[in-house]
């Protein structure tokens, strides 16, 4: 197994993928970011130049965007992600996708960390569609990726000790900070996220106060930043139903997704992204 770190994979230019590719490039690796269309690896460097140039505009950015630009190369090609040390997968949440991903990099690397960042799907079931299930850990990296400072280490049934250490270690040298989390469904996050964030859709729903009141009572009465209705709005309504479904189907009737959730999704209303959420933007 690999012991040190030069080169970095990241497997899809998405919102996660793309902020992945970024940090890492800022923290000095070579990077390879792979999407499975020209396009969306051009929006994924779309993205990154307006993160990067938004950071150098508040100084906290210690070389310029085309620097860091320069180390992160983009392809389709599977191929070139070979010669990496480590790949973090950032593709949709979707088990099967994973695991042909996952099918696909265990023939193309020899020793190399296998890194996933699913939300919510189990890393023991994403690992076993390779041989090496020993080198395959989750890196659950918060949205948005540049500024959040948390990452979840997922310690799947079969990880090696080693593997989880170089997680942690890669981590830090993003300047994250880590935990670990066993790999039980949400793991620590999304396990307590979700359904607070359905109980406050629940008690909206119910009249308990407006939205306004209710995300204020949240931040002010417990000290966190966004309210349930606010956050779900950042988050993404579909993205909080989807993790919401895989929690309920795995830990049964009390991660039930809210009445009101699935609604707002039905009618297109996803929150920040579409414009109408529990709120208008
Ligand atoms: P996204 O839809 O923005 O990006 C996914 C990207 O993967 C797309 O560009 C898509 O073209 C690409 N892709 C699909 N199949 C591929 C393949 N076989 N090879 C290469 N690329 C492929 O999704 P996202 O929000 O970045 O989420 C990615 C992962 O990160 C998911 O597992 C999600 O649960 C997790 N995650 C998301 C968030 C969040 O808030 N968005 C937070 C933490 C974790």
């Amino acid at each position: 197994m690999v012991r040190s770190i030069d080169r970095v994979g990241v497997v899809g230019a998405g919102t996660m993928g793309a902020g992945i590719a970024q940090v890492a490039a800022t923290a000095g690796y070579e990077v390879v970011v792979r999407d499975i269309e020209r396009s969306f690896v051009d929006d994924g460097f779309e993205r990154m130049t307006d993160s990067l140039t938004r950071l150098a505009d508040r100084d906290a950015l210690d070389e310029e965007p085309g620097t860091v630009l320069d180390r992160i190369e983009g392809t389709i090609e599977f191929d070139d992600l070979a010669d990496c040390d480590l790949v973090v997968e950032a593709v949709v949440e979707n088990l099967d996708v994973k695991r042909d991903v996952f099918a696909d990099l265990d023939d193309r690397l020899d020793d190399a960390v296998m890194a996933t960042n699913t939300s919510t799907l189990s890393i023991t079931s994403i690992a076993a569609a390779t041989d090496a299930p020993e080198r395959v850990v989750g890196l659950h990296f918060m949205n948005p990726v540049p500024i959040m400072e948390g990452v979840e280490v997922v310690v799947g049934e079969r990880t090696d000790a080693d593997v989880v250490a170089l997680a942690h270690e890669f981590s830090a040298d993003l300047g994250k900070t880590t935990w670990e989390s066993d790999d039980k469904p949400g793991f620590v996050v999304n396990r307590i996220l979700m359904p607070w964030l359905n109980e406050g859709i629940r008690a909206y729903d119910e009249g308990v106060a407006s939205r306004e009141d209710l995300d204020q009572g949240m931040k002010l009465g417990t000290n966190v930043p966004m309210g349930p209705l606010e956050l779900a709005d950042y988050i993404g309504l579909d993205v909080c139903l989807h993790a919401s479904e895989t929690l309920h189907e795995e830990l049964g009737d009390r991660y039930q997704p809210a009445y009101l959730l699935k609604r707002k999704v039905e009618a297109g209303d996803l929150g920040k992204k579409t414009g109408r959420g529990f709120y208008e933007y």
